[in-house]
């Protein structure tokens, strides 16, 4: 086993982006793993069984070290200090969290046999699973309500999970910024694009469950409604009464809330990888405080945001008024001033 490894920086959509990090220790605490099988040999064809395994293992600990170094860190998980883990469970379209393991599978779109993907080697997945795993341990009352927000909010903070887990890698940050260079930091980017290749095979199958260009874009111009009345499924473009149509508008606000704190701490200057690991991590902490500060009401959207509200200014003068005007303009927030 060499000291290094070659694993898939965000998704394997983006082709020939990867990067090379020490070889993980899963099992290291807190926040440990279990993998199921235990361990491959590494391969660096990114075709092999071996490739996924270590772009798994690798994923998974640098994400479970990023939210262990929160500003009210998780000390464990919710069922006990380590988390099983299955890299490819079987045949399915699917990922998934039951409070007791993370589980990915190996899947074909209906009528599209040739086409196998794998969600145990995108590192959205990876970190969308993630972080279910994590607010569960930091808010486990927030599970099995049977309300459309909570659910919802559940499924943003996965997909806010893998946007921020992403900002962690020095060189896709300085690549997301040669990108998005000219241009808007608040703009569809491979940043904003989570899942773009299972979104895809998603979309195969059905594409009401999956945005155009990727599984759900967190560069979106949904504004709260309330739920009651809506369909319970429709078109991307449209906002569903369903927990992974319904997380879009949270996903949105959050994402356009990390570009407004970009413009905070840059100015009027070129931002740098080193600005955007700041603000990923500042606003690991804001989301953290506000899932922390939430009560669980029918309302629940808005009562994240106002504790997220409350708690950007103790990282950043200038974060509250962004986070204000962003629930604002999504109608989120205003619901909790009424
Ligand atoms: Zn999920």
């Amino acid at each position: 086993m060499p000291d290094t490894i070659t694993v898939w920086e965000k998704d394997p959509a983006l082709a020939g982006r990867l990067t090379t990090v020490p070889v993980p220790d899963v099992a290291k605490l807190p926040l440990g793993f279990r993998f199921i099988p235990a361990a491959l040999p590494h391969n660096d064809d990114p075709t092999t069984a071996e490739f996924r395994y270590w772009t798994a293992a690798a994923t998974v600990r640098r994400a479970a070290d990023f939210w262990a170094a929160c500003s009210q860190p998780p000390d464990r998980w919710r069922h006990g200090q380590v988390l099983d883990v299955y890299v490819d469970r079987g045949k399915a379209l699917q990922s998934a969290y039951d409070g007791q393991s993370l589980s990915f599978y190996h899947g074909s779109p209906a009528g599209h046999p040739a086409i196998v993907v794998y969600s145990g080697e995108s590192p959205d997945l990876l970190c969308h699973e993630l972080g279910h795993a994590i607010l569960d341990a930091i808010r486990p009352d927030f599970t099995n309500r049977g309300l459309l927000e909570t659910d919802a909010f559940i499924e943003a903070f996965g997909d806010m999970s893998a946007i921020l887990c992403a900002m962690q890698i020095p060189s896709y940050c300085s690549a997301l910024l040669e990108e998005t260079a000219g241009g808007n930091f608040w703009s569809s980017s491979s940043l904003s694009r989570v899942a773009a290749q299972f979104g895809a095979a998603v979309r195969m199958e059905d594409p009401n469950d999956a945005d155009v260009d990727c599984l759900r874009n967190a560069w979106n111009e949904h504004l709260y409604v309330d739920p009651v009345g809506l369909d319970g499924s429709g078109p991307p473009d449209t906002i569903a009464a369903n927990p992974h149509s319904f997380s879009r508008v949270f996903t949105g606000a959050f994402f356009e809330a990390l570009a407004g704190m970009l413009s905070v701490v840059v100015g009027n200057n070129e931002a740098r990888p080193e600005d955007l690991q700041q603000i990923s991590r500042e606003m690991r902490d804001i989301l953290v405080d506000g899932a922390k500060g939430a009560s669980v009401d029918a309302r629940f959207y808005a009562s994240v945001a106002a504790a997220m509200l409350e708690a950007s200014g103790k990282y950043h003068g200038g974060y509250p008024a962004v986070f204000q005007t962003v629930f604002d303009r999504r109608n989120i927030l205003p619901a909790l001033i009424v």
